[in-house]
């Protein structure tokens, strides 16, 4: 299921301890961590530690990774009483999506109204 993961990802060097960030989730198969350039007053980052590089790259065992990834999201949300307000869960893919980092991850969004459609 590893689709051309780059020998310096940046997740994955995270996921080791090599380069330092926020962690606010672990468990056996997702880690969760604050984004460095924050777009919102809460913004969390969910990540794999399967190196997956994009959502073309998810095959049908990877299943019970992505709900998971979704279940440790809402979780996180509701902890921090986003849930009644509500917040926004997002994969980019790709250069259409705006995927900066190949190495599958799932932002949470929260704290402020988001706008739709998307720019
Ligand atoms: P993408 O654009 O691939 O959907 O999201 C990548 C995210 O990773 C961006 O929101 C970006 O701000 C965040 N990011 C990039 N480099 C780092 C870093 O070194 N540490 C953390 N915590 N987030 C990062």
């Amino acid at each position: 299921t590893e689709g051309r993961m780059p020998a310096d990802c940046l997740f994955c060097r995270i996921a080791a301890g090599e380069i330092p960030a926020t962690k606010v989730h672990e468990d056996d198969l997702v880690f969760a961590i604050r984004d460095i350039n924050p777009q919102a007053p809460t913004h969390v980052l969910f990540v794999p530690r399967q190196a997956i590089a994009t959502l073309n790259d998810l095959v049908a065992a990877d299943a019970e990774l992505i709900g998971r990834l979704v279940l440790a999201a809402t979780a996180f949300a509701k902890s921090q009483q986003l849930a009644d307000d509500g917040y926004r869960l997002v994969m980019n893919c790709n250069r259409h999506g705006g995927q900066t980092v190949f190495h599958l991850h799932l932002h949470l969004l929260g704290g402020r109204a988001m706008d739709w459609p998307p720019g």
